[in-house]
C-alpha cells in the first residue's frame, strides 16, 4: 500500500524516516529535546502494524507516565485504526503488573496481590523496623526504605544485601529488608521496586514463562529511555530475550537524551543510553537533530545551559521556526509578587489573543512552590489545575476507603487491615492490635488469621471488650466481602463500605471544616468508581492474542484498585479544552518531561530553590538540576519566562536567595529583563531596579501593563475590618501593607488560614 507508507512517512525528516523504517538491528535513537523522538516511536509502531503486518499483539511500549501511554495507543489508532488496541502500551509498572497477575502463582502469590505505595511500604517497614528493636531515631523508616528501594532498582534481593553488607548500616537495612520481604510475601502484596524487580526474576527464573513472553512481544519500544534504572534495563533486556529459547531476539528500540535525565534519585543512570552499543553490539544508532518545537531563542537558551555540564556528548540542536520573542525575565520582591506577574501576563497573552490559558504552563522546583500561584490564580480568577502535589489518592480519608477495598480484594492484605482495623474507632486500640499481632507471629500465621482466632477468644491476654470489637470487625469484613462475590459494581461496593463501616456517617456528625471537604473527597472517589464501572475503557483492552489471561477482569475491583495503584502525577496533566480556554497548568520541572506548551514559565530561579540547595556543593547534583533546567526551557514553543523573588519565606521565615546560576549561564542577549533585581552587578541593572516602583522605562525596563491596576481601584482595608471571601470566608484583617498597586492586606480567615493577599483587580473580596 504506497499511499499509507507514504502518509507514515511524509512528514518526517530523512533521520527520523530511517529510525521508523530500521528493520532487525537494536535501535538507538538519541537526540536533543523536541526533536521528535516520541514522534519517531509512535510512528515507528503504526508503520509496524501498517507496513510490516506485525501483529498489534506482538507490540510492547514502554512510556514513562499512563498518560502519554493513552496518548500513544490513540495516536496510533488514529494512524492504523482500532486494531491498535491490542498492543501492550503502558509504564514500566503497569506492564509488570498484568505480567505478574497473570503469573502470580509461579511466584508464589495469588494473582489479586496488593500494591503498595511508598506510603503503605513506609509502614511496613515501621512495623518491622519496631519489632526488631532498631532505634527510629538512628534508623527512620524513611531512611530505611530509600536503602531497600536503591537495593531493589540494582536487583539486589534481601540474601545478597545480607550477605554483602559491610558496614553497621547495611547490616541493619539488610536485616530489615529480608524481614520487609517476607511480610510483602505473607501479606500478597508487592511494592512499587518489587513490581519491576520480581518479574526480573520472573523471566530469570522461569524459562518457560520467558519463552512466552519471547514468543509473544516480537517488538519492544522504550521511550525516555535515559531515565531507565538497572532492574528496569535488565527488564528490557529480558523481554527483548538473547535467542537462547531458539528464538531470534525481539526487534528493540528505544529513544532517549542523556541531558534529560532527571530521576538519578530513583537510580536512573544514563550509562543506559550511553552505553548501548556495548550491551547490544549489534546496534544501530540514529540520532536526531532538528527541532521542531521551539524557536531558535528557546533553543539557544537551552543549549548554552546544558554546555556547562561536564563528561556530555555535545549535540547542536537547530530548528526552522525561526529566533521568535526574546525570554522574558522577571525579578519579584517576594513570591507573592512573583506570582502577581505571572498571572497579569497571562492575563494580557490572553487578552492580546496571544495565548489561551490552556497553551500556558507555570513550572516550580518542588510542589509547595504551587500555593502561591494558587492564591493569586484564585483571585484574578484564573483557572488553573495544579497536577501532583498532595494527590487527591494520598489524602487520608481516600487511602482509608481504598484500604478497605484492597483487604477486602486482598484478605491478607496486612497493612491495610491494620490500617482501618479501628479506623472509624470501634474499641481495637494499640494493645489488642499488639496481641494478635504476636499471636501471628507465635503461631506462624498472617495477620488476618490472627484475627479471626481472636474473633472466637483464641488470642492470649485480649480483654473481652477488644475480643467482641474484633469479631464485630470480623462479621464487618465478612459482610462486605459478599458485595464482591455477588459481582456488585465497584461503586456499589464502596458506598456499602461508607455506610457500615460508619466512616460517612462519622464524618458528617462532625462540625470540623474538613471534615467535611473529607466527605467531598469520599464523594469524588465514589464518582471515579462509577466512571470506572461505565466506562472501564482503556485499560486492558479486550486482548486479541490471550484476552482471558491477562489482567484483572475489566470493570472488576481488583482491575479498579490497580488503576488507582498506578495512578502518577504526570497522569493528571489536563488536555487541553480549546471551547472554554482550559485551565493553566501547574507543575514541578520533574513532571513536565516529554510535554510542551506555547507559552512556559518558569519560577523560583534562585541558588538554593533552582538549583536546589543540596546542589550547591555537590557537582554531580548540580548537573542533575542542570538537565532539569534545559527540560524546563525547551517545553516552550514560543515564549518562555524565567523568574525569581528576592525574598521568599520557607518553613515560615522571610529568606532571601540570590538569583540562579542558570541565569548567568544564558546569553545575555536572548533575555528582555522586565525587571531586575538590586544584587545585580552591572550599575545599569542596579538603576532599573531603582526606578521600578515608578514604572518608567529604563533601560530593560517596559511600562506598566496596559490591563493592571491603573483602571481598577484598590479594596481599601484597615486592620480589625471584617471581610468575606469567596473561597475563604470570614476573616479578620491583622496587617496592611504597601499602597495602591502594592496594597495587600493579611486576613486570619480562621480554620482556612492567615493569608496574604493583593487588593488590586477584581478581589473576590467585600468588607463587612
Ligand atoms: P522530548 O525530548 O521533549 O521528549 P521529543 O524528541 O520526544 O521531545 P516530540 O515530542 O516527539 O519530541 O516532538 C516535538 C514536537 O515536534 C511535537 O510537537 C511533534 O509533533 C513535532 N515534530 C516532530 N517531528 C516533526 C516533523 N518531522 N515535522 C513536523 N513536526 C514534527
Ligand atoms: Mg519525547
Amino acid at each position: 500500500r504506497q499511499s499509507g507508507s507514504a502518509a507514515l512517512l511524509d512528514d518526517l525528516n530523512d533521520q527520523q524516516r530511517r529510525a521508523v523504517e530500521h528493520i532487525g538491528s537494536p535501535l538507538l535513537v538519541v537526540a536533543g529535546a523536541g526533536s521528535g523522538k516520541t514522534r519517531v516511536l509512535t510512528r515507528r509502531i503504526a508503520y509496524l502494524l501498517g507496513e510490516r503486518n506485525v501483529h498489534p499483539g506482538q507490540v510492547m511500549a514502554i512510556t514513562f507516565t499512563n498518560k502519554a501511554a493513552a496518548e500513544m495507543k490513540e495516536r496510533v489508532a488514529d494512524l492504523v485504526g482500532r486494531r491498535a488496541n491490542a498492543m501492550w502500551v503502558s509504564t514500566f509498572h503497569s506492564m509488570c503488573v498484568r505480567v505478574l497477575r497473570r503469573e502470580a502463582k509461579t511466584l508464589g502469590m495469588t494473582s489479586s496481590f496488593s500494591i503498595y505505595d511508598a506510603d503503605d511500604s513506609r509502614r511496613l517497614i515501621t512495623l518491622v523496623a519496631r519489632d526488631i528493636d532498631l532505634d527510629p531515631k538512628r534508623y527512620p523508616a524513611r531512611t530505611l526504605s530509600i536503602h531497600i528501594s536503591n537495593l531493589k532498582n540494582e536487583l539486589i534481593g534481601p540474601e545478597q544485601a545480607s550477605s554483602a553488607a559491610a558496614n553497621d548500616l547495611e547490616r541493619r537495612v539488610a536485616e530489615v529488608y529480608v524481614e520487609y520481604q517476607s511480610r510483602l510475601r505473607q501479606a500478597n502484596a508487592m511494592d512499587f521496586d518489587d513490581l519491576i524487580m520480581r518479574t526480573v526474576e520472573l523471566l530469570q527464573g522461569f524459562p518457560d514463562v520467558a519463552e512466552y513472553y519471547h514468543r509473544r512481544f516480537r517488538h519492544v519500544l522504550v521511550d525516555e529511555y535515559q531515565d531507565t534504572n538497572h532492574a528496569q534495563y535488565t527488564l528490557v533486556r529480558e523481554l527483548v530475550g538473547r535467542g537462547t529459547d531458539g528464538l531470534p531476539p525481539a526487534e528493540l528500540c528505544v529513544v532517549g537524551d542523556a541531558d534529560q535525565s532527571i530521576y538519578a534519585f530513583r537510580g536512573a543512570t544514563i550509562r543506559n543510553i550511553v552505553e548501548f552499543e556495548r550491551d547490544y553490539p549489534n546496534a544501530t544508532t540514529v540520532m536526531l537533530e532538528q527541532n521542531y518545537r521551539s524557536t531558535q531563542t528557546i533553543l539557544n537558551a537551552a543549549n548554552a545551559v546544558i554546555s556547562r555540564n561536564p563528561d556530555r556528548r555535545d549535540k547542536r540542536l537547530w530548528t526552522a521556526l525561526g529566533d521568535g520573542e526574546k525570554i522574558v525575565a522577571y525579578v519579584g520582591d517576594n513570591e507573592h509578587d512573583e506570582a502577581s506577574f505571572v498571572a497579569r501576563e497571562i492575563d494580557q497573552l490572553v487578552d492580546a489573543g496571544i495565548a489561551n490559558n490552556c497553551d500556558v504552563a507555570v513550572f516550580y522546583r518542588t510542589n509547595n512552590q504551587s500555593r502561591v500561584f494558587e492564591e493569586i490564580f484564585i483571585r484574578m480568577g484564573l483557572p488553573y489545575k495544579v497536577v501532583g502535589g498532595v494527590r487527591f489518592y494520598e489524602r487520608r480519608e481516600v487511602r482509608d476507603a481504598l484500604a478497605y477495598l484492597r483487604v477486602l480484594a486482598n484478605p491478607e492484605d496486612t497493612v491495610s487491615l491494620r490500617r482501618v482495623l479501628n479506623v472509624p474507632r470501634r474499641g481495637i486500640g494499640d494493645r489488642a492490635e499488639a496481641c494478635v499481632s504476636t499471636h501471628a507471629d507465635r503461631e506462624r500465621i498472617s495477620f488476618a488469621a490472627a484475627l479471626n482466632d481472636a474473633a472466637v477468644g483464641k488470642v492470649a491476654l485480649l480483654n473481652p471488650r477488644s475480643q467482641r470489637a474484633i469479631a464485630g470487625f470480623v462479621e464487618l469484613i465478612d459482610g462486605l466481602r459478599r458485595f464482591v462475590d455477588d459481582g456488585q459494581d465497584v461503586a456499589e461496593i464502596l458506598d456499602a463500605v461508607l455506610d457500615q463501616t460508619g466512616y460517612r456517617a462519622e464524618l458528617e456528625a462532625s462540625d470540623d471544616p474538613q471534615d467535611a471537604s473529607r466527605l467531598e473527597n469520599l464523594t469524588e472517589l465514589v464518582t471515579v468508581a462509577r466512571e470506572f464501572t461505565e466506562a472501564p475503557a482503556d485499560e486492558p483492552p479486550p486482548d486479541a492474542v490471550d484476552s482471558a489471561t491477562v489482567g484483572p477482569e475489566a470493570g472488576s475491583l481488583a482491575a479498579f484498585l490497580e488503576r488507582v495503584s498506578l495512578v502518577a502525577d504526570a497522569d493528571q496533566v489536563p488536555d487541553p479544552d480549546d471551547e472554554s480556554g482550559g485551565m493553566v497548568t501547574l507543575m514541578t520541572l520533574h513532571t513536565a518531561k516529554g510535554l510542551e506548551y506555547p507559552v512556559v514559565f518558569s519560577t523560583g530561579w534562585e541558588d538554593g530553590i533552582f538549583p536546589h540547595m543540596r546542589a550547591l556543593s555537590d557537582p554531580t547534583e548540580l548537573a542533575e538540576e542542570r538537565r532539569l533546567a534545559y527540560v524546563g526551557i525547551t517545553r516552550a514553543r514560543e515564549r518562555l519566562y524565567l523568574s525569581r523573588a528576592i525574598v521568599r519565606s520557607a518553613w515560615g521565615q522571610p529568606m532571601t536567595n540570590p538569583a540562579s546560576r542558570f541565569f548567568d549561564e544564558i546569553p545575555a542577549d536572548l533575555i528582555d529583563w522586565r525587571r531586575m533585581g538590586p544584587d545585580r552587578s552591572s550599575p545599569s541593572r542596579a538603576t532599573t531596579w531603582g526606578s521600578r516602583a515608578t514604572g518608567t522605562g529604563r533601560a530593560g525596563l517596559r511600562p506598566a501593563p496596559s490591563k493592571g491596576w491603573q483602571d481598577t481601584t484598590a479594596l481599601t482595608l484597615d486592620v480589625g475590618d471584617r471581610v468575606n471571601h469567596d473561597k475563604y470566608g470570614l476573616g479578620t484583617v491583622v496587617a496592611t501593607d504597601g499602597t495602591g498597586p502594592r496594597a495587600t492586606a493579611t486576613i486570619d480567615f480562621g480554620t482556612a488560614g492567615t493569608i496574604r493577599l493583593m487588593l488590586i483587580g477584581s478581589v473576590p473580596l467585600v468588607k463587612l
